[in-house]
């Protein structure tokens, strides 16, 4: 924003629209004048369009056709800050400022004004028939705290027709009335008192309180193994924010966690918070986008998303489990919320905590380089004990074919059995079998429109494709070769071990945890909270058990495939396997009884193995930082990667080759070029994708240097180019 002004009728003004055009549009200020920083309609073509007024006019087009805006919204103006963070999130992830600006904007509605409207609640009375329709709109009131809806956005959750609504409203079931149409939240009291800390506890909820009432920007990591009181200590630096005035935001990387923290705030500060995520109404959006704008939202916990709302003054950012793969946004605008926090804050003056057991490798060295402070919590709370860790060489076991628990896994399964304990199995795979073979001709059956094999899922009887969701029936005969009664399912998904379970203890209560097995949040909440609270004895999980539940019956973890992640040239492989494998083994023993992990693994020497199992974190940390300093590879060098993609195969290579020998931006700073070749899942969705990944030493202009190499990039249509900087994963 060049300068922020006000605009008399008639002045031209910038204004950024979130259309997908790499450029402001000039505009006359309407009636009334506008200042810089409005929210505005603005006419685009036969469309309006939201948009932000940025600054004055650029003059540079036909002045008899500029348009004058047509109605500013009547919603706070965006901050300087704001403007300042989606500016600099852009440079830094090479996007449009208008993909910003739809990140900031994310609030159907907000064009509407405050007034009256009809909404939609749930009444005490069950309806007479319970249809299928029925059923799901109950549901997903239900699912929405009861309420909030206009008519037409509950028929189109629910996927009913109006009539199905109106059926529902004449027997009582549903409740009609008129309320304001964006809700305030209720007052959160700071001053209520938390658990009573133990002094470690204590001593670091003082500094980080303090780090708050500061009212400069700091970063801290604080680390604590699972069940340390991490949570219980942040709470305590959002109830400094709270009580200076300032909002806090707290963001975590999993829906289902929301639900369990959204009755841990109730319970600490007497009311709901805020909320943002994919699985909240578009009122509820609305509401919160309003209320936080206004400041009538304290307190906001969400994904990582949430770090674009309108805050007016916000004082702290949690990121809890900092090292979740899912805070990087995979899809769109690539960009990482654990960094994107750190730039956020930093431009309003807020305190950051990124909380993790198994801290990323980027946070502890930050830490180490003095970059970060750091706060360890050493000790579980209370009488809870790290559990024991141990390997189980599968070389040395007697496997049966088709069979992935050994018999030393399953002797100590049935030890826990017989004293009415949990066992947990973590296997990284979702569905019944990875691989479906054909034993007649080879053919391995994979995704029409993507390079990826298809995963049988037995429960839901297909074949579905991990990369795009596309699925298919389970077929009798091969699709390749037509023969009959030869397909084989290869290896073990969750469904399949689950299988193997029940046949082992018949009489054991088999539970699954993955995330495709529950339709929403609240529903895979409740099944956590039904299975912690003893409802199976033996737990089979996918990631999702890796994530901050709590089992407190939970006193084996079996780890069936240590070596999963060991492989691979990912060059995160190592620490994520490390931050997994570890999380995992933390969920045993959280109560008062002790808990044992064991490995499954070939491997039993392979380094990463060998510190998971001495629990030596640092001397992990500190050989992984040197192999990657050697290799001037993240965090010591700098990596972005670039993705041709298209429809034709020898189009995407042409222009990759066109790009690798005409890098001359690149080379100026350094930069090492690897490839073109084909990405590592070369088709996605039927468009084809070749990869270049640029490497530059720590501290060079990487951004700069690949704007101007693709700056000159004409690309024919449908072929994009899109860069991922700082990649996590290499797909
Ligand atoms: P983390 O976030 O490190 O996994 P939590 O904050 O969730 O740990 O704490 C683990 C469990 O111990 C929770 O049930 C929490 O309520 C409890 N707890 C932690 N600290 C205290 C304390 N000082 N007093 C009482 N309970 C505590
Ligand atoms: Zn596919």
């Amino acid at each position: 924003m060049r300068e922020r002004g006000f605009y008399n009728e008639g002045d031209l003004v910038s204004v950024l629209t979130a259309e997908p055009l790499d450029r402001f549009l000039d505009y006359k200020a309407p009636e009334g004048g506008v200042f810089a920083g409005a929210f505005v309609m603005a006419p685009l073509g036969p469309r309006r369009v939201l948009g932000v007024v940025w600054g004055a006019g650029a003059g540079d087009f036909d002045i008899s056709k500029v348009r004058a805006i047509g109605r500013v919204l009547d919603v706070p103006p965006m901050r300087t800050e704001m403007v300042e963070f989606l500016t600099k999130a852009a440079e830094y992830t090479l996007t449009p400022l208008s993909l910003m600006l739809r990140l900031a904007t994310r609030a159907p509605g907000l064009a509407q004004p405050p007034n009256m409207r009809k909404i939609l609640r749930k009444g005490l009375v069950e309806p007479t028939k319970l249809t299928a329709a029925r059923a799901r709109v109950l549901q997903v009131l239900e699912d929405h705290g009861g309420a909030g809806f206009a008519p037409s956005e509950l028929s189109a959750m629910a996927g009913v027709s109006s009539s199905v609504i109106k059926g529902l409203i004449e027997q009582g079931a549903v409740i009609q009335e008129v309320a304001p149409r964006d809700l305030s939240y209720p007052k959160l009291d700071a001053d209520s008192a938390g658990k009573t800390l133990s002094s470690d506890q204590a001593a670091a909820a003082l500094k980080l309180r303090e780090a708050v009432r500061s009212r400069m920007y700091g970063t801290t990591l604080l680390k604590g193994v699972t069940g340390s009181g991490k949570t219980e200590v942040y709470l305590e630096a959002v109830a400094e924010a709270l009580k200076s005035g300032r909002q806090a935001l707290v963001l975590l990387p999993e829906i289902a966690l929301t639900v369990e923290f959204l009755d841990r705030v109730e319970k600490r500060f007497g009311q709901r918070p805020a909320e943002w995520h994919s699985g909240a109404s578009q009122a509820e959006r609305r509401r919160c986008w309003k209320a936080v704008a206004e400041g009538g939202a304290q307190l906001v916990v969400g994904a990582r998303s949430s770090l674009f709302l309108p805050f007016r003054d916000l004082g702290l950012i949690v990121v809890d489990e900092e090292h979740d793969g899912s805070y990087k946004q995979e899809e769109g605008v690539l960009y990482h919320a654990r960094d994107m926090a750190v730039l956020r804050a930093s431009l309003c003056s807020a305190t950051v905590i990124l909380a993790s057991a198994t801290p990323s490798l980027e946070s502890w060295a930050n830490a180490e380089a003095g970059k970060y402070a750091r706060i360890d919590l050493l000790e579980r709370f209370g009488t809870a004990e790290l559990p024991d860790m141990d390997s189980i060489d599968m070389r040395s076991e007697a496997m049966e074919v088709n069979r992935w628990l050994s018999p030393t896994l399953v002797g100590e399964m049935k030890v826990r059995l017989e004293a009415g304990e949990q066992s947990l199995l973590f296997l990284n795979r979702r569905g019944f079998a990875p691989l479906t073979l054909c034993r007649a001709c080879g053919e391995q059956i994979g995704c029409s429109d993507c390079d990826a094999r298809m995963v049988e899922h037995r429960f839901l009887k297909r074949l579905v494709c991990h990369q795009c969701g596309a699925s298919k029936p389970i077929p009798d005969t091969c699709p390749s070769c037509n023969v009959e009664g030869k397909l084989a399912a290869i290896g073990p998904g969750v469904e399949r071990l689950a299988e193997e379970a029940t046949d082992l203890f018949p009489d054991a209560r088999v539970a699954i945890l993955s995330s495709d097995l529950a339709e929403t949040a609240r529903a895979l909440k409740q099944r956590i909270d039904e299975i912690a609270a003893g409802g199976a004895d033996i737990i089979i999980g996918t990631q999702i058990v890796a994530k901050g539940h709590n089992f407190p019956h939970l006193t084996l973890v079996g780890v069936i495939d240590a070596d999963l992640g060991l492989q691979g040239g990912d060059l995160r492989a190592a620490e994520k396997s490390f931050q997994l494998i570890r999380q995992v083994a933390g969920r045993a023993g959280r109560a008062q009884k002790p808990g044992t992990a064991l490995l499954q693994t070939h491997q039993p020497e392979h380094p990463v193995i060998k510190a998971i199992l001495s629990g030596d974190e640092e001397g992990f940390w500190k050989a992984e930082a040197e192999s990657r300093q050697r290799a001037s590879a993240p965090p010591y060098g700098r990596m972005a990667g670039i993705v041709v993609s298209g429809e034709k195969e020898a189009q995407v290579f042409d222009l990759a080759r066109y790009l690798a020998r005409n890098s001359q931006a690149i080379n100026q700073i350094d930069a090492q070029l690897f490839g073109p070749a084909a990405a590592p899942v070369s088709k996605i969705r039927g468009r084809y994708r070749v990869r270049l990944l640029v490497k530059v030493p720590k501290g060079a202009p990487m951004q700069k240097a690949i704007k101007a190499w693709l700056a000159g990039i004409k690309l024919p249509p449908n072929m994009r180019i899109s860069v991922d900087i700082d990649p996590q994963s290499f797909f």
